[in-house]
């Protein structure tokens, strides 16, 4: 379907306020309010958001800041998810997409997870015509970005 893509992502968003307060993680939406609309699948996109915010809470401190950006760049919307999390090594940066990979098995452990949601979302944003990578600085944080196509025209929606 056709969504207006800031709205979606504060819908997403939103459902992760009540567990983020309770952690006093605090969400800053850097989100345009420009109208893109996205052709998505509605629930594989939101495979890939859920994974990837709940990666921000799970990798870092209580009282962080995530900060979410949507924007506009050229036949693109950018979307961004920054934490202030323990970051990820220059050298395991290239391997998080591949699947079971985790860093740092001994921390790995203590948090929960199989090292499978970022192939998934890599999969998924791929297959609606976008691209995702990483920026990290080990001790400073993470972003995960990704790309997807807009269309200025909203199409009838079915
Ligand atoms: P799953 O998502 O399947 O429950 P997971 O979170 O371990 O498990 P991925 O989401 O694929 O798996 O992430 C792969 C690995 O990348 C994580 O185990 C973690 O080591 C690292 N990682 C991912 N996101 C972050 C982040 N925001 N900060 C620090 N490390 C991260
Ligand atoms: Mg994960």
């Amino acid at each position: 379907s056709t969504v207006d893509f800031s709205m979606y992502l504060h819908e997403v968003i939103d459902r992760f306020d009540m567990i983020a307060s309770k952690r006093n993680i605090h969400f800053i939406r850097e989100i345009s309010a420009q109208l893109a609309y996205v052709k998505i699948d509605r629930d594989k996109l939101t495979q890939v958001l859920d994974n990837i915010i709940s990666n921000a809470m799970k990798y870092s401190p209580d009282g962080g800041n995530v900060t979410i950006r949507m924007e506009q760049l050229g036949q693109n919307v950018h979307v961004s998810i920054a934490d202030q999390g323990m970051g990820i090594p220059r050298e395991s940066q290239s391997k998080i997409f591949d699947r079971f990979y985790r860093v740092d098995k001994a921390r790995a452990r203590s948090i929960g997870g199989t090292g499978l949601g970022l192939a998934i979302a890599k999969e998924l944003v791929q297959a609606h015509q976008g691209e995702i990578w990483v920026e990290s600085m080990y001790g400073k944080g993470t972003t995960i970005f990704f790309t997807l196509p807009f269309t200025t025209i909203k199409e009838g929606s079915r």
